[in-house]
């Protein structure tokens, strides 16, 4: 399937110069949605990951349905503020200054096999804490799975020695 046709690309957003990837068009076409997901089901279900986590937002549209066809459970990884329960935070650097993401101290147990699941890999810093958050709780990361993947930036370096399965590429 033609997935990055249906990937709008908005010029100067957020900001002058960049181009987003705007994935609203692509999952809007049910035929795309359940493509995007049955691929990543068929990349990783060999591997019988115990557990799929996502992060905020997109990847939990992403991920839920993941978790849902594979028969097991979906994990959270928020921005601050909005998990209720004992959480471990991690502290990450932006372009331009820093953000966090925290996990329920209680989401994985020590041992569970974990797929992560974001909609874009750019720089890699979400996914890579999203990944800290995930060791520190004793997940045993077995790949990463993203729709997009922006080539230049390099993310994937940052995820050297795992299994990441991008399905659209961009220079
Ligand atoms: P990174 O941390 O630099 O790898 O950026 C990836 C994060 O930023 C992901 O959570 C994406 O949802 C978001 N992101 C960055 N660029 C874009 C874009 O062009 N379209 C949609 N999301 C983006």
């Amino acid at each position: 399937m033609d997935l990055k046709s249906l990937i709008r690309e908005v010029p100067d957003f957020p900001k002058p110069g960049i181009s987003f990837k705007d994935i609203t068009t692509l999952l809007k076409d049910g035929a795309a949605l359940r493509y995007v997901v049955d691929q990543f089901d068929g990349h990783f279900r060999a591997a019988r990951p115990d557990v799929i986590v996502g992060a905020e937002s997109r990847g939990f549209i992403l991920g839920a349905p993941l978790a849902y066809q594979l028969g097991v459970g979906f994990v959270l990884v928020r921005k601050p503020g909005k998990l209720p329960a004992a959480k471990e935070r991690i502290t990450y650097d932006l372009e331009y200054g820093q953000d966090a993401l925290e996990i329920h101290v209680d989401a994985i147990q020590p041992g569970q096999k974990v797929v992560i699941v974001d909609d874009l890999l750019a720089t890699g810093g979400t996914i890579s804490a999203t990944a800290e958050l995930v060791k520190r709780l004793g997940g045993v990361i077995v790949g990463f799975a993203f729709i997009i993947e922006l080539d230049a930036l390099k993310g994937r370096d940052r995820l050297a020695g795992y299994d990441v399965l991008s399905l659209v590429h961009y220079d």
